[in-house]
């Protein structure tokens, strides 16, 4: 063999082969280095398992025991179930597989197995287990024996097992190989053990916390490398970016600004000066606006299309919706009234007359200002000078359609909206080249929302609640996860729900709303409910962001735990709009969980997006996993926005003393970032 290095294949180890190596291929591990890099995923030992006889209903535990009995089962609807009853020295546990009767050729009597997963009621405590690994065979001890087990992602044919014996047979001879990478006193400002050190400490740890110490380091890395890959895209991105440089004329801007009914926030405030800031300078704007429904960013992307038009430019504001465009030109219509100014509006449904006669002048440059839809986007849109483009809900716009708008001028500065807040350290790591204003405050004036739980047994009271509020003169959201209840017999469905309530309230007038309806069908209800012909709306997930109906003051949910915590709050977003105070209900089925709880207690959005992220536990933060490359995700956000903060100003420091990592002590460095990202080898092109 020859002598081991980074760049090794593992075919070469010992022990691994040609058939292996295929399998740890499958992994994304080629290399040596990708081996070193395979982390356990967690850990075992004593303190995280739970004794059978100690798990309780609603638990989500994790145990190790023998297999005594296993078997198939066919279920009522046809779905076959594999169970199998596992014995520790305190007592049995019945787990289920429902649909995995295939695990009946896997699992067999006698094995020791991890099981994690939630304990349910049925028939009894059973656990349907989220995961399972085959610990050993007969002759296995039960126990951990007081040691700490690291546990490895794995893949068919490749046990973790097989895995955790070939690391620790190698680890020896890998760990000489890891490179540090971080100056002494760095890592100790950091309190950040050596690389090598980290590197035993996760895969041979001799506690948890020893490991966590571990990974630690391992995540600060992760991090540096991909800050040093985005800042050094953002820095190449802003030199390429020439655009406009708008001059504070302070004339229709100020003039707004004194004509406005109410006082701006101050985070409106500061918006618009990052906003001015980013229009004065020479390069383009490229610019993210992120709030709350209701935050107030409608008068924001004002100024900033003022700025434009005082310089004799023209600004577009485009939306996903007619709806929401029309939304958007009746607020500015009535902002811009006091200075004399009036927004032009295209959408599709206008006749072609009509839509003719608009891009006239918008070609002509006699519409200043433009609200509209992808009518927009059609070729025979043009502008005499567009200088500013400014793109609500970016994310319901393709990457081909926001480029047509910011196309039909010359370099304009482009502003994106977005009502869906993304937490500070999802910002730090997803958008390269991407500045981002936040506005967190709520003007005052309007009416509170109150969040409430209520189990199946109040859901009678809930229902009788909301038609009291709508017997008031108020009107009312039903949301359902599904559109027909032959999807999920389980769960309420909207169709059915309208129908039920249309029956049994005569006197109140339902509406229906879902995906599957035709756009225009979809318009209409939305429109009727909008000028209050409808008072309840029964609908699915549909119901748009930013649609704004003061007058909508109760939305009760049903099945709040089939929804995520970021959609939730969108959903919550639909109330509160007017200054009555509005009240969400989460009509959860059982026990209420905890994160409903949570999600009742805050209405700040930021603040649930951070619970939403950690509980999709940041498993898309860096993306795809390459075959060949190490890209694994050891970092957790929110939880190491330390760590990030960190790397981000180590990587700024790195960057300014070296942009193309040229120096011979970064090399080291230059070798990690580049095998983890062999993409980024043209962001450091020599020359
Ligand atoms: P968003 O687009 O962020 O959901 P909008 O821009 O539509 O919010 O603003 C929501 C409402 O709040 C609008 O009716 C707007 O006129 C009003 N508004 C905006 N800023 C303020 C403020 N500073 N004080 C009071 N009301 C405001
Ligand atoms: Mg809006």
């Amino acid at each position: 063999m020859p002598s081991l290095r980074l760049d090794t294949p593992i075919k070469f180890l010992k022990g691994v082969g040609e058939r292996r190596a295929e399998q740890f291929a499958r992994l994304g591990i080629v290399t040596s280095r990708d081996l070193l890099w395979h982390i356990p995923r967690r850990y075992l030992d004593a303190s995280t398992l739970t004794p059978m006889a100690q798990a309780r209903v609603g638990a989500e535990v994790a145990c190790i025991g023998r297999v005594v009995t296993k078997r198939v089962l066919p279920t009522r609807r046809g779905l076959r179930v594999f169970r199998a009853v596992l014995r520790d020295d305190s007592g049995v546990l019945e787990c289920a597989w429902p649909g995995q009767a295939f695990l009946d050729r896997t699992i067999e009597e006698g094995q020791i197995l991890l099981v994690s997963g939630p304990i349910r009621y049925y028939h009894g405590r059973q656990m349907t287990p989220r995961e399972f690994i085959i610990l050993g065979d007969g002759d296995t001890e039960l126990s951990l024996g007081g040691k700490v087990l690291p546990v490895y992602p794995a893949t068919e044919g490749l046990s973790h097992k097989i895995i955790r014996s070939l690391i620790d047979r190698h680890l020896d001879a890998l760990l000489p190989l890891a490179e540090e990478t971080l100056p002494p006193a760095v890592r100790r400002s950091l309190d950040l053990p050596e690389l090598s050190q980290a590197f035993l400490a996760v895969h041979r740890p001799a506690t948890i916390d020893a490991a966590e110490i571990g990974r630690r380091r391992l995540a600060f890395d992760e991090l540096f490398d991909l800050q040093l890959m985005l800042l050094r895209a953002r820095s190449l991105a802003k030199r390429r970016r020439s655009g406009i440089a708008f001059v504070l004329k302070h004339d229709l801007t100020t003039r707004l600004r004194e004509s406005l009914p109410w006082p701006l926030t101050g985070d409106q405030k500061k918006a618009i000066r990052e906003i001015a800031a980013d229009m004065t300078a020479p390069e383009r704007m490229h610019r993210l606006l992120m709030g709350d429904v209701g935050t107030g960013k409608t008068v924001v992307a004002l100024f900033a299309m003022l700025l434009a038009v005082e310089n004799d430019y023209q600004a577009a504001l485009m939306a996903p919706t007619e709806l929401l465009a029309e939304q958007h030109a009746a607020t500015l219509t009535s902002l811009l009234e006091p200075i004399g100014l009036r927004p032009e509006l295209l959408l599709g449904r206008l006749s072609p007359a009509e839509k003719a006669a608009r891009r006239k002048k918008l070609a002509a440059g006699q519409a200043r200002l433009v609200v509209g839809t992808h009518a927009l986007l059609e070729e025979r849109t043009s502008f005499h000078r567009l200088g500013l483009a400014v793109i609500d809900e970016q994310h319901r716009f393709g990457v081909e359609q926001r480029s047509a708008l910011i196309g039909k001028g010359d370099s304009p500065d482009v502003l994106l909206l977005s009502a869906t807040p993304i937490p500070r350290s999802l910002a730090l790591t997803r958008f390269g080249d991407l500045d981002v204003s936040a506005l967190r405050e709520r003007p005052p004036g309007r009416g509170a929302v109150r969040t409430g739980i209520r189990t199946r047994s109040q859901r009678e009271r809930a229902l009788a609640f909301l038609k009291d509020e709508v017997k008031k003169g108020r009107q009312a959201y039903i949301v359902l996860p599904v559109i027909e209840e032959s999807e999920r017999a389980d769960l309420r469905a909207a169709t059915t729900m309208a129908q039920s309530l249309t029956a049994r309230w005569p006197d109140v007038r339902v509406g229906l709303v879902h995906g599957r309806l035709p756009a225009d069908e979809r318009d209409t209800v939305m429109r009727r409910f909008r000028a209050g012909e409808i008072g309840v709306l029964v609908a699915t997930t549909v119901i748009e962001v930013g649609i704004d109906v003061p007058n909508a003051t109760v939305m009760l949910i049903e099945h709040p735990d089939r929804f995520g915590l970021a959609q939730l709050h969108q959903l919550r977003g639909r109330i509160g709009r007017g200054a009555e105070e509005s009240y969400c209900i989460l009509q959860a089925d059982d026990a209420i969980p905890p994160r409903l709880q949570a999600f009742a207690k805050t209405d700040d959005g930021f603040e649930i997006a951070e619970l939403d992220l950690r509980e999709r536990q940041m498993g898309d933060l860096i993306g795809e996993r390459q075959a060949g490359s190490f890209v694994v995700s050891h970092a957790r956000l929110p939880d190491d926005m330390d760590l990030l903060s960190e790397a981000r100003q180590l990587a700024t420091r790195v960057l300014e003393l070296d942009p193309e990592l040229r120096r011979p002590e970064h090399q080291a460095l230059r070798r990690r970032a580049l095998a983890r990202y062999p993409r980024a080898v043209e962001l450091f092109r020599v020359g």
